[in-house]
């Protein structure tokens, strides 16, 4: 047995009822068919008018009339001869005891002309048709009554093909008809189905299925093609038109799917409300209102079908009706859904500005992220990206995904391992291989080698973050090759925190650089080692030694702290700070005045710290003529235009003396300070800031990855 119900616009008019009769047939011929229908549209508004007006008026006529020419002419369209007259003269008698029934019971007669209609046009089709009185087998509150009464009826004709019942109407216990509530000849279909244990549960109507909030008020809903009984409950309960609420009960109570269809769209699947499990990460199923007109508000609830972070829900729900211009008068959830209160007037905008922020917006890019390096950067970026994950998601649209990892010996590919990824290429070939093109591969090595992949990588289609200064600071044609495939590939290559971590200094350099403003000087004091060192030594009694070695002792420097002292990492940097400006530079165009001279280099580390106590009276004297001066020392990496210079520009790091009036004469150990002086801008462009620490790079390249 299948349940089949059609509501009001269904069965509308001749047209819509013919469109019914298809469905109907057809579905006849697969199984036998309970067929509920509700009144003709408007038919029991007009009713109910009727009973407000008095007895024999000039009114009541007219609308008993007019109702009665609508279901005349529905007659006449679907019926000719005999079959037309004897039809007639049914609906005659019908409306004839309308207009001397009680006021109460008016309301019943629309499903009981619709039916009658529906099941005598069936029976001229040639079907083997019954009509079922729901006024008798559906008693009201009483459901194991009523599916007694309607399995009995159904049990004593086996012949049948289709049994025609009118919906909404019922009686009370006491036999005294009633109805069951506006929009109830849903219900009436799900406890025909209930009571004859059907197979299936179609409910035709006007859309296509429950969809993510009303058509008529947001044109971009669309259908939801599967929902839970709870969902469909939540939506139908909150002021979703489309399904009475009571009707899920009956049918989840027995396990029967109901399907949600469109008599206008027959081939439209429309929604299937079934048991589904509660699913691991919540979806959004839906937006309705319910009007409170007595108070002149609205009512929105937005439904999931599993558990939500009510908390964020809500302040997305608050955000999305304050762009709107929308004012939220209260807002709560209860873990699964979400319910804000706004003014009645604004209702319809409240509802297409929350399914705009929750249904419309650009389905969410997946961003595939490969990382090489698992070191302190590469452990914090996975952190960062674990826990920014929900609000990129829903600030960005982005769903970030680490599809790959490695290390120096062994990777992971979505799932795969491999090893010796570095060593032999492994972990790039397989990312070349396996990551889809637009992924995103992100060097947080220290490594020199992996700028060799960079070209291949970039071709592939991949784009590429990297804080590996290494890379970066290669000779000049590799770069502007990598700088190359990146533009003929349409993808970026990015490395902003190569230079000052997270503060934002190439960015504004290219973007001066690209704007033809001319560089005039460059100085960055970029090294938070030296900085460190440099200020302990200002302000402590201990030997430069001795700050060295404290300063390598807590980490502080490289394992050997000459790589720190040599420059080299700063040297680095100013080829990126340069190349970014524009200015093609090599190392070798950059003089280096390194902290401590040739000697210290190329011997054991004990005995440079014993030299490098020896020379302590010189550095004694180094920071007495700073302070005779009222400078601090500082190391700078420097580019400053000069005609006579390699390129234009005489390219200098070492250390400096900084007056009271320089920026970097204030800042910390830990602080970098950039100043740009260009020709477009009478006043230096100063960007200062802290530089160090691994959270902080990773999120500056979680910033370079979303940019
Ligand atoms: N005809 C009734 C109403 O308009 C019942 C229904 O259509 O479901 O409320
Ligand atoms: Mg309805």
């Amino acid at each position: 047995m299948q349940v089949l119900k059609f509501g009001g616009s269904s069965v509308a008019n001749a047209t819509n009822i013919s469109r019914v009769l298809d469905i109907v047939i057809k579905a006849a011929r697969k199984d036998r068919v309970a067929l509920v229908c509700s009144a003709i549209s408007g038919c029991t508004d007009s009713l109910l008018e009727l009973a407000r007006t008095g007895r024999d008026s000039a009114e009541r006529k007219h609308l008993i009339d007019s109702l009665q020419d609508r279901h005349n002419n529905i007659v006449r369209r679907l019926f000719t001869g005999a079959e037309r007259a004897e039809v007639e003269a049914r609906i005659a008698v019908l409306f004839e005891k309308l207009a001397h029934t009680p006021e109460d019971e008016m309301v019943t007669y629309g499903e009981i002309f619709s039916t009658t209609i529906i099941a005598e046009k069936l029976r001229c089709e040639g079907l083997h048709t019954k009509w079922l009185d729901s006024r008798i087998l559906v008693v009201k509150d009483h459901p194991e009554l009523t599916y007694n009464n309607i399995s009995t009826a159904v049990a004593l004709e086996p012949g049948v093909e289709i049994f025609v019942a009118p919906g909404f109407i019922a009686s009370e216990y006491d036999g005294k008809v009633t109805t069951l509530g506006r929009g109830g000849s849903d219900y009436s279909a799900a406890l025909y189905a209930a009571a004859l244990q059907a197979d299936r549960l179609e409910i035709w109507t006007d859309v296509p299925g429950i969809m993510t909030a009303n058509p008529k008020v947001v044109p971009s809903a669309r259908t939801v093609p599967v929902m839970s009984y709870q969902s469909a409950l939540d939506m139908a309960s909150h002021g979703a038109k489309v399904l009475y609420a009571p009707t899920v009960q009956p049918a989840m109570e027995a396990g029967i799917a109901i399907h949600i269809l469109n008599t206008f769209d027959p081939e439209n699947p429309g929604t299937v409300v079934k048991d589904i499990p509660e699913p691991e990460v919540a979806e959004w199923m839906g937006v309705a209102a319910t009007d409170d007109k007595t108070r002149g508000e609205a009512l929105i609830c937005l439904v999931s079908n599993g558990g939500i972070n009510g908390k964020s829900a809500c302040e997305r729900v608050e955000d999305s009706l304050r762009k709107a211009g929308i004012k939220t008068l209260s807002i709560s959830s209860d873990g699964t859904n979400v319910y804000a209160c706004v003014r009645l007037a604004v209702a319809n905008e409240a509802l297409r500005a929350i399914h705009r922020e929750f249904f419309e917006s650009a389905p969410s890019t997946t961003l595939n992220i490969y990382i090489a390096g698992k070191g302190a950067v590469g452990t914090a970026l996975v952190k960062l990206i674990e826990e920014s994950a929900e609000t990129v998601a829903r600030r960005a649209g982005k769903t970030l995904h680490i599809a790959g990892m490695s290390d120096s010996r062994n990777y992971t590919i979505d799932g795969q391992e491999g090893s010796l990824s570095a060593a032999d290429g492994a972990f790039f070939k397989a990312v070349r291989e396996n990551a889809p093109r637009g992924s995103i591969f992100v060097d947080v090595t220290d490594s020199k080698e992996i700028y060799r992949e960079y070209e291949g990588l970039l071709r592939e289609g991949l784009n590429i973050v990297s804080s590996n200064r290494r890379a970066l600071s290669v000779p000049y044609v590799d770069f502007a090759a990598m700088q190359a495939a990146a533009r003929e590939n349409g993808v970026f290559l990015r490395y902003e925190t190569t230079v000052g971590s997270a503060l934002p200094i190439l960015e504004s350099i290219a973007a001066g650089a690209n704007s033809s403003d001319e560089i005039i000087s460059i100085e960055a004091v970029v090294s938070c080692t030296l900085n460190e060192i440099l200020s302990s030594y200002d302000y402590s009694p201990a030997s430069f030694a001795q700050i060295v070695r404290k300063a390598q002792e807590e980490g502080l420097t490289e394992p050997d702290p000459r790589v720190d002292l040599s420059g080299k990492e700063a040297l680095r940097k100013l080829l990126i700070l340069a190349r970014e400006a524009g200015v093609p530079l090599e190392e070798e165009d950059v003089e280096i005045r390194p902290v401590v001279g040739d000697e210290f280099f190329g011997i054991p580390l004990e005995e440079f710290y014993r030299k490098l106590e020896e020379a302590e009276p010189m550095f004694k004297a180094r920071e007495a003529e700073a302070d005779e001066k009222g400078c601090h020392q500082r190391f700078v990496a420097s580019l400053e235009k000069d005609s006579r210079g390699p390129h234009g520009y005489k390219a200098v790091i070492g250390l400096r003396l900084v007056d009271e009036n320089h920026p970097a004469y204030r800042i910390t150990g830990t602080e970098n300070a950039i100043i740009i002086r260009s020709t477009f801008h009478p006043y230096p462009l100063l960007i200062q800031g802290a530089g160090e620490g691994a959270r902080l790079a990773a999120s500056s390249v979680l910033n370079d990855i979303l940019r």
